[in-house]
C-alpha cells in the first residue's frame, strides 16, 4: 500500500465488499463503524455470489448492479463454453417470463389482469429484483438511508401514455400530488447551496472548484477557472449572447443541419468556439445520452437548454431523438418530475407486492418506501406468481413447431445447475441483445435486429459519508466535474416521504451520488458502448474506490474533507448494459418505422414474445411497461 493510498483511506474497514465467504454484509452503521471484517475483491469475485435465500440485497454494498454472480453463465453462453447438463423434469406455468425488471414485473402484472387465476414463474439473473430500478439501502447512525442504484425518475420525454399512467395509478402511485407533498426541490438552495464545476489538473492543468453556476454571470464565475483568457470569453459568449450562427436559413434548414452535425461540431464550427471550450463541454451529456459531445447531435441537447442556440430563433418542435420540443414539453407538462428516494424500484416493490404480497409488507404508496421485503417469500411453493432470482435463462424454444407449439421451455442456471420451466407462452422482458444466444432458431434478420442495440454502460455510485460540512464550508450541493473519473457529484435529493426523512443537518452522515459514464470520444455511439462495457467489467472494485477517494478528496478537500475519516460505505451500481439503444441520427440510418431494428427485433416467435424497454428503443419506465403490455398482448392473441 502506498502512503497516497493511506491518505486516501484505501486501508480503511468501511462497507464496501459484497461477500464474506458468500455471506452478505449489511451496510454499516456509523455507530458501529467496524465492520464483520473486510475480504479482498479477488475473494469477492470469487464467492461468485449466488442468491442468498436470507440475504437482503438492498443492503449489499461493494460491487453491485452487475453484481459478482449475476452475469458469469450468461457470459459463457456468449462465449459458448456453457457446458451444461440436461435439466430434469420441467416445473409447468401458465407464464414464464425472464427478467424481472420493470418490464417483467409488468408483463405479469398485466396477464394476471387478463388471467386472474393464472400461474407465473419470473426468472432474473441477479439477486434482487427491478432490473436498472434497483435500491440502495443504508443504515447510517440508526437511521434508513435510501438511493436509486440505477432508475431514478418518473420520467420521459414524453407524456406518459394511457398503459404506463394507469398501471401507475393501479398502484397507487400518483407523481404530481407526491411531488408537490414529498419533494423538496429547493432545500439546498434554500440553505445557500449552490452547483459548481470542478476543473481537474489532468484536463485543465490545475484542481479548481469554482461554485455559482446560475447566481453570477459567467465571466466573474470563471475567471479564476484554469482555462485560457480566450476560451473563458467564449464560454461566457455562448451562454449569454444572442447571436444568429446560421444566419440566411429558415428554422427548418437550420434544423435539419443541427440534426446531422455534433453538439461539439456545432459550438467549433458553426459558433466559431475556441476549440479550447470542449474539454468543458465534453461531459454535459454523459447523464442524458452516456456519451460525449462529440456523439450527440446539436439538435438533440437543444431542448435541453445547452447554450449556444438563444439566437438562432428555432421553432418548437421535436428534436429527433429524445422527443422533446421546446415548447411541447413545458405545454403538455411532459412526464413526471417525482422521485421515490430509491427512485423507480420503490414502482418495483409495488408491482413485486400486488404479485407475491407475501414478501412485502404494509398497504399504501408511502409505506412502499420503509418496507423491508422478505426474500424468502419471493419463491414460494405453490404461489400463484414465483419470483426465482439468481436464474439465468441460457435457452428459450418453442416445444414443437412454433407455428403449431402449444407450449414453449426456458432452460435456465441457478449456482450453474440446469433446471427448466415451460409455460403456455414465454415472455421475453431480458436484454434483446441476450436473445439470439437463448433462441439461436429465430430468423437471421431479427437475430441480427436483436443484436443491433447495444446497451449504453452506465455507473451510478453511492458513497455514504460521515457528515457534509465540506459541502456546507463550499457552498455547493452539485458539482459536474467535465475530466474527472466521475463527471457529476451531488448530495442526495431531498425527499420526504411517509415514514422516510431526508438528512436536513450537515452535521449527519448523507449519501452522495456519483455518475460515470465509461466512453470513448471519436468512435461511433454504438463502438463508444462497447468499449465502455468493456471497461466496466475490467475494473476492479479497488479501482473504483481509489477513484472515487481521489476525485472527492480534490473536489472537497478544501471544504474539510478528508476521504479517509470520512468515507464511510462504497456502493458501486455498475451497469454494463444500461439505458436501452435510441438511434442516434450522427450515425443511424434514417429507417422508416417496420425497418427499424427494435420493430423487426421484437416480433413474436412461436410462443414466444418480446417486452422489455429494448424493444420500444427508449431507456424509460413508460417505455419498460407499454412494451410489457403490448407482449402480453400478443400472449393473449397466441393463446385464444
Ligand atoms: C443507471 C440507469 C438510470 C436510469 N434512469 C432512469 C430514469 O431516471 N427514468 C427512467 O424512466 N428510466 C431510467 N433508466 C432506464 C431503465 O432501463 C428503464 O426505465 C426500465 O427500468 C427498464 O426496465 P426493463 O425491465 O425494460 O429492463 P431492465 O431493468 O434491464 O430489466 C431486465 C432484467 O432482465 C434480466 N435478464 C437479462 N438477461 C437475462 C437472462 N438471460 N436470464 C434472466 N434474466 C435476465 C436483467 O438482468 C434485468 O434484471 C435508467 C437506466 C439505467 C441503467
Amino acid at each position: 500500500m502506498r502512503a497516497d493510498d493511506r491518505r486516501l483511506g484505501m486501508d480503511r474497514p468501511i462497507a464496501r465488499r459484497d461477500f464474506l465467504n458468500g455471506i452478505a454484509i449489511a451496510a454499516g452503521s456509523i455507530a458501529s463503524a467496524t465492520l464483520p471484517g473486510v475480504v479482498t475483491e479477488s475473494l469477492a469475485n470469487e464467492a461468485a455470489a449466488p442468491a442468498q435465500p436470507n440475504s437482503y440485497p438492498p443492503g449489499l454494498t461493494g460491487l453491485r448492479g452487475s453484481h459478482p454472480g449475476s452475469f458469469e453463465a450468461a457470459h459463457k453462453l456468449r462465449d459458448g463454453d456453457l457446458p451444461l447438463q440436461a435439466p430434469g423434469a420441467a416445473e409447468t406455468y401458465d407464464l414464464v417470463i425472464v427478467g424481472a425488471g420493470i418490464s417483467g414485473l409488468a408483463a405479469a402484472y398485466f396477464y394476471r389482469e387478463r388471467k386472474p387465476s393464472a400461474r407465473i414463474l419470473i426468472l432474473d439473473n441477479h439477486d434482487d429484483f427491478g432490473g436498472h430500478a434497483k435500491r440502495n439501502e443504508f443504515e447510517l447512525a440508526g437511521r434508513m438511508q435510501l438511493m436509486n442504484g440505477g432508475t431514478l425518475g418518473i420520467d420521459s420525454p414524453r407524456p406518459y401514455g394511457v398503459v404506463a399512467a394507469r398501471l401507475l395509478r393501479k398502484l397507487g402511485v400518483d407523481p404530481i400530488r407526491l411531488d408537490a407533498t414529498c419533494a423538496r426541490h429547493d432545500f439546498y438552495s434554500s440553505i445557500g447551496l449552490g452547483r459548481g464545476i470542478f476543473f481537474d489538473r489532468k484536463t485543465f492543468g490545475a484542481d479548481k472548484l469554482i461554485v455559482g453556476v446560475g447566481m453570477k454571470p459567467w465571466a466573474e464565475l470563471l475567471a479564476d477557472a484554469p482555462l485560457t483568457p480566450a476560451v473563458r470569453t467564449d464560454i461566457a459568449r455562448l451562454y449569454e449572447a444572442k447571436i444568429d450562427y446560421m444566419p440566411g436559413l429558415s428554422s427548418q434548414q437550420k434544423k435539419e443541419q443541427l440534426a446531422r452535425m455534433s453538439y461539439r461540431d456545432f459550438l467549433v464550427n458553426i459558433a466559431r468556439a475556441d476549440p479550447g471550450v470542449t474539454p468543458f463541454f465534453q461531459a454535459r451529456t454523459h447523464g442524458e445520452w452516456g456519451v460525449g459531445i462529440d456523439a450527440v447531435g446539436a439538435l438533440e441537447v437543444w431542448p435541453f437548454g445547452f447554450p449556444g442556440f438563444q439566437g438562432l430563433n428555432l421553432e418548437p418542435g421535436a428534436a429527433p431523438r429524445m422527443g422533446f420540443s421546446a415548447s411541447g414539453y413545458a405545454a403538455t407538462g411532459g412526464s413526471y418530475k417525482f422521485h421515490f428516494p430509491d427512485g423507480n424500484a420503490s414502482i418495483a416493490r409495488l408491482l413485486v407486492r400486488s404479485l407475491v404480497p407475501a414478501s412485502m409488507p404494509g398497504r399504501s404508496t408511502e409505506d412502499i418506501v420503509t418496507a423491508t421485503a422478505d426474500y424468502r417469500e419471493l419463491d414460494r411453493h405453490g404461489a400463484p406468481v414465483r419470483i426465482r432470482l439468481g436464474s439465468t435463462a441460457v435457452a428459450v424454444r418453442n416445444v414443437g413447431d412454433g407455428g403449431s407449439a402449444r407450449e414453449a421451455e426456458v432452460i435456465y442456471s441457478r449456482n450453474g445447475t440446469p433446471a427448466a420451466a415451460r409455460g403456455k407462452a414465454v415472455v421475453l422482458a431480458c436484454w434483446n441483445m441476450m436473445i439470439p444466444y437463448l433462441c439461436p432458431e429465430l430468423p437471421a434478420a431479427q437475430k441480427d435486429a436483436l443484436r443491433y442495440l447495444v446497451k449504453t454502460p452506465l455507473v451510478y455510485t453511492s458513497v455514504a459519508i460521515r457528515n457534509w460540512r465540506a459541502f456546507m464550508a463550499l457552498g455547493v450541493h452539485e458539482i459536474y466535474a467535465p475530466g474527472s473519473y466521475h463527471s457529476s457529484v451531488r448530495l442526495n435529493e431531498t425527499v420526504d416521504i411517509g415514514d422516510y426523512a431526508s438528512v436536513r443537518s450537515p452535521d449527519d452522515p448523507i449519501l452522495v451520488r456519483m455518475v460515470r459514464a465509461p466512453c470513448k470520444p471519436g468512435l461511433d455511439e454504438r463502438e463508444q458502448h462497447r468499449v465502455g462495457r468493456g471497461e466496466l467489467m475490467s475494473t476492479s472494485f479497488e479501482a473504483f474506490e481509489h477513484n472515487i477517494r481521489d476525485q472527492l478528496a480534490r473536489t472537497l478537500g478544501p471544504g474539510g474533507f478528508d476521504p479517509a475519516a470520512d468515507i464511510v460505505a462504497i456502493t458501486v451500481n455498475r451497469w454494463p448494459h444500461g439505458y436501452a439503444y435510441e438511434y442516434n441520427p450522427l450515425f443511424d440510418p434514417d429507417w422508416n418505422e417496420h425497418e427499424q431494428p427494435h420493430v423487426i427485433g421484437r416480433a413474436p416467435f412461436g410462443r414466444i414474445t418480446i417486452a422489455n424497454s429494448d424493444s420500444g428503443a427508449g431507456a424509460y419506465t413508460d417505455c419498460a411497461i407499454d412494451q410489457a403490455h403490448r407482449a402480453i398482448e400478443e400472449v393473449i392473441a397466441i393463446e385464444s
